[in-house]
C-alpha cells in the first residue's frame, strides 16, 4: 500500500474511533556484503532502504493491544497481560505475530505488560513482501520504537533490535539473526551498519554513494527461496563441522591464514563452505576499510568476489542470480552480487546513476533470452533508520 501519512491517520480514526498519538516508521534493508556470516558470529554490512513500514499508534483506556494492517485490513486483538499465554497456546498467528510478538518480547525484556496502557496499531508498508528486503523487520522495528516511546521504556535501539529478533524467533517461529532489525533501527542516510554478530556492536559506516553518483540496483529474480530449508540447514551444519574440526568455537575464530590448515583437515565440500565464510568475513572488513580509504567506486572487486564465493564455494546461487550479476557487470555495473540467503531472491548491482536504466534493460533482455521469468528491478537508496514522524511530516 502507498497510503499517505494523513490518509493513514484518517484510516486509523475510522478504524478505532479516535486519533493516534503519532506515527512511527521503520525501513526494510539490503545487505551490501557479508552473507551466511551472521550465524558464524562474523560480520555483516546491511543498510536501511527508502521503503518503509509505518505504524500509527493510539493509546486505549484498557489493557488490550489491537493490530490492523492495510495489507489485508484484518485485525487481531489480545489482552497485553495474556500475550504470553496466547503465544504458548499458539493463538498468535499470521502477520499479527510480528507486531504482537514485539509487544510480547518487550515484556520478556522487562516491560510490565500488566500495567502498560493498551494500544491500537495500524500498519501500512511500502516494503515489498518476500523480496528479501525484510518487510518483517520493518514492522517489528516500527512497532518496537512506537511502544518504547509510548510506554516510556527507555530501551536502546540495540535492545529494540533484540526485541524484534526475539519476536521473530519465538512468536513468528523464524530462526533469524539480528541483522535485519539492526539495519532497520540503526541505519542512517547514505550509510551502512557494520555489525559484529558476536559482540552485537554496531557502527554506522558512511557509503558516499551520492557524492560518487552511484545507485544500488536490486534485481529480484522472483525465484522463491521457500525450498531452501534443507540447503540452509546443510550449510549451517557444514560450518559447525568445519569450525569443530579446526578446534574453533565458531568460524569467526578462523582466519584467511588458517585456510591452508583447513584444506588439509577438511573434506573438499566442508573446506569450500568454510572458505566462503572465512573469506566473506574478511571481505566485510575490507569493504569497511575501502569505503573509508578510497570510497564506493573501489568496491567492485569485493562485491564480485563475494558472488563468486557464494556461487562456487558455498553453492547457494542459482542460474538466474548468476545471469543477473554477469549481465549487470557487462552493462556497466561497478560490481554485483547475489544478496540474502540464496537459492533464489535478489541480486544487487552498484551502478553509476547514468547507467541504471541501461543495466536494468540489459538484465531484463538477458532473462527473456534465457527463458527465465521476468525479473523486477528497482533502485534502493541507503536511508535513515526507524523514527517517529514529525508533526510537519504528518501534516504534509
Ligand atoms: P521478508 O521479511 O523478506 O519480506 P518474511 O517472510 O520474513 O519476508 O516476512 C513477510 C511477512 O511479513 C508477510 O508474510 C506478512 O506476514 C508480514 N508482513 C509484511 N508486510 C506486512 C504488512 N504491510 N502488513 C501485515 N503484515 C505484513
Ligand atoms: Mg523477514
Amino acid at each position: 500500500m502507498n497510503t499517505s501519512a494523513s490518509a493513514m491517520i484518517t484510516q486509523f480514526a475510522e478504524t478505532n474511533g479516535y486519533s493516534p498519538e503519532g506515527v512511527w516508521s521503520a525501513p526494510g534493508r539490503v545487505n551490501l556484503i557479508g552473507e551466511h556470516t551472521d550465524y558464524n558470529e562474523g560480520f555483516v554490512l546491511p543498510f536501511a532502504i527508502d521503503r518503509r513500514t509505518r505504524a500509527a499508534v493510539g493509546l486505549r483506556n484498557d489493557g488490550v493491544i489491537r493490530v490492523t494492517s492495510t495489507f489485508d485490513n484484518t485485525s487481531a486483538e489480545f489482552e497485553l497481560a495474556a500475550l504470553d499465554a496466547a503465544r504458548t497456546a499458539g493463538e498468535i498467528v499470521g502477520w499479527s505475530a510480528y507486531p504482537l510478538g514485539v509487544a510480547w518480547a518487550l515484556g520478556e525484556h522487562g516491560a510490565d505488560l500488566a500495567s502498560v496502557t493498551g494500544v491500537d496499531i495500524l500498519i501500512d508498508s511500502t516494503v515489498p513482501v518476500g523480496a528479501g528486503l525484510s518487510s518483517s523487520a520493518a514492522i517489528e522495528s516500527s512497532v518496537a520504537l512506537a511502544l518504547n516511546d509510548l510506554w516510556n521504556l527507555g530501551f536502546s535501539r540495540e535492545k529494540l533490535a533484540q526485541v524484534g529478533q526475539l519476536a521473530e524467533n519465538d512468536v513468528v517461529g523464524a530462526p533469524t539473526g539480528i541483522m535485519d532489525q539492526s539495519a532497520s533501527l540503526l541505519g542512517a542516510t547514505d550509510s551502512a551498519v557494520f555489525l559484529d554478530c558476536r559482540s552485537l556492536e554496531a557502527n554506522v559506516v558512511p557509503l558516499g554513494l551520492a557524492a560518487a553518483e552511484l545507485s544500488i540496483l536490486v534485481i529480484d529474480t522472483r525465484v522463491s527461496h521457500s525450498h531452501a530449508t534443507g540447503g540452509y540447514a546443510e550449510r549451517r551444519a557444514a560450518c559447525e563441522t568445519g569450525a569443530a574440526a579446526m578446534g574453533a568455537s565458531s568460524l569467526r575464530d578462523v582466519s584467511v591464514s588458517d585456510l591452508d590448515r583447513a584444506h588439509e583437515l577438511l573434506d573438499d565440500v566442508t573446506y569450500r563452505r568454510v572458505r566462503h565464510v572465512v573469506t566473506e568475513n574478511q571481505r566485510v572488513l575490507d569493504t569497511v576499510r575501502v569505503l573509508r580509504e578510497e570510497g564506493p567506486l573501489a568496491l567492485g572487486a569485493l562485491l564480485d568476489e563475494s558472488h563468486v564465493s557464494m556461487r562456487d564455494d558455498f553453492e547457494i546461487s542459482i542460474p538466474e542470480l548468476d545471469l543477473a550479476v554477469e549481465t549487470a557487470r557487462g552493462a556497466g555495473a561497478i560490481g554485483a552480487r547475489m544478496t540474502g540467503g540464496g537459492f533464489g531472491g535478489a541480486a544487487i548491482a552498484l551502478v553509476p546513476h547514468a547507467l541504471v536504466s541501461e543495466v536494468a534493460t540489459a538484465v531484463r533482455t538477458a532473462f527473456a533470452e534465457a527463458g527465465f521469468g521476468e525479473p523486477v528491478t528497482f533502485t534502493v537508496t541507503p536511508s535513515r533508520g526507524a523514527e517517529r514522524m514529525s508533526t510537519a511530516e504528518l501534516d504534509g
